[in-house]
């Protein structure tokens, strides 16, 4: 056995679908990890929206510290206490009554879609079972998820793809209303799609798709895995649309970096995964609920949410700043603390390129396509942490220029 690695490891050992930089992250505190070299990078990307509380919280250590003293796994064949205290909490937070807990993002909208067709089929004797989604929209990288979500590009080669899918664009009221029918089993849309370029649903659409929804008797999904978990300044972002979802799925900043995902849903909509439907072996996990419980606790504290508005703020007018002063790219647009800045024309496709520059001025960032920065740092991130992380940015914007 090798005793050392380095990122050449990576080339030689792991499947080629990745290419990560060349700095190998070793610890972390708060907003900040350090490299192999000690030398340490302010996080604006969270793991890609995912370290809510940024590293080692100590209320996350605590919970995985006196969990795994306890009872690691046991499946679904038993239940367990954390599990049950976290869709408690969960269902007295949201407008859900049932939740159902996977590993992930793509398995939780796995879940929303089997639910939406079985919703479907058993409700219309099998006519009803079409799924609505939008054009650059992102639902995860299972088959099924990849065919969901709106970008050929994650589906090609994987052919034959599942079908009853049809995708419209995004924010396009006439649109939906053209395609709604009651063949429709279920409408998903992400509240502010993420990886599509941070592009936030307008109310008169989310409106609308719910309207349909009622009118023609399917399933509203939001797929909140990474607008959720205060995130966008609310627990979760439909909270400020004034609309309520049937469905809605959540996973990365649920555990704040411990793998869980889950499907929240109406008592009428839970219905259709009726026992023995469906299931995962790690859903529900003693430790992974045990820590996203903790998580959850910090994510509804007044001034977490404060924190979110303020720091949300703070980065807006930073950018603003720093667009204006080297024209890459212009006033982010997006919801809570995450945020996106899309290049402007003459640095349009050029995103890993600031990104890249960024690592080398000691702060990570984020891409949401190649023409879009994407921010998602700590909801508990500080003012100076902050400040901070916009200095270097501006330097490494600089050094670009
Ligand atoms: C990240 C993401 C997913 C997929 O989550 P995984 O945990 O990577 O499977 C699904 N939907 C949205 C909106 C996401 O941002």
């Amino acid at each position: 056995m090798s005793t050392s690695v380095t990122r050449q490891t990576f080339d030689q050992v792991m499947v080629p679908n990745y290419n990560p930089a060349e700095i190998i992250p070793v610890r972390g505190q708060g907003s900040r990890w350090w490299d192999r070299d000690n030398r340490d990078y302010l996080d604006f990307a969270g793991g890609i929206a995912v370290c809510v509380l940024g590293h080692a919280h100590p209320a996350m250590v605590q919970a995985l510290h006196e969990q795994s003293q306890k009872l690691w796994h046991l499946s679904n064949v038993l239940t367990n206490e954390p599990a049950l205290k976290l869709a408690q909490r969960l269902t007295e937070l949201t407008f859900a009554d049932r939740v159902f807990f996977c590993n992930s993002g793509a398995e939780a909208n796995e879940a929303a879609f089997k639910l939406a067709r079985r919703y479907g089929n058993t409700s219309s004797g099998g006519r009803k079972n079409k799924i609505i989604s939008f054009f650059n929209a992102f639902h995860g990288r299972t088959l099924f998820t990849v065919c969901v979500g709106g970008q050929a590009k994650y589906t090609q080669g994987f052919e034959p793809l599942p079908g009853g899918i049809q995708h419209l664009p995004f924010n396009d009221v006439a649109a939906l209303e053209a395609a709604m029918s009651d063949e429709v089993c279920a409408v998903v849309l992400e509240p502010v799609q993420g990886e599509g370029g941070v592009l936030p649903a307008t109310r008169e659409f989310v409106r609308a798709a719910r309207a349909l929804c009622d009118k023609h008797k399917a399933l509203l999904i939001f797929d909140e895995v990474q607008t959720g978990n205060a995130r966008s300044g609310t627990l979760y972002a439909y909270q400020q649309y004034g609309v309520q979802p049937d469905v809605l799925t959540t996973a990365k900043g649920l555990g704040g970096g411990f793998p869980i995902g889950a499907m929240l849903a109406t008592e009428a909509a839970a219905q259709a995964l009726a026992f023995g439907t469906h299931g995962s072996t790690y859903g529900g996990n003693p430790l992974a609920c045990a820590v996203a419980g903790a998580v959850l606790e910090e994510l509804v504290k007044p001034e977490l949410l404060a924190n979110v508005q303020a720091r949300s703020q703070q980065l807006r007018e930073g950018l603003t700043q720093i667009g204006e002063r080297y024209g890459q790219f212009s006033a982010p647009r997006g919801m809570g603390l995450l945020l996106g800045a899309p290049l402007t024309d003459s640095w349009k496709g050029r995103a890993k390129d600031i990104v890249n520059a960024g690592l080398k001025q000691g702060v990570w960032l984020l891409v949401a396509g190649p023409d879009v920065l994407r921010f998602a740092p700590a909801l508990n991130i500080s003012a100076a942490d902050m400040a901070e992380g916009l200095a270097r940015l501006d330097r490494a914007c600089a050094a670009l220029k």
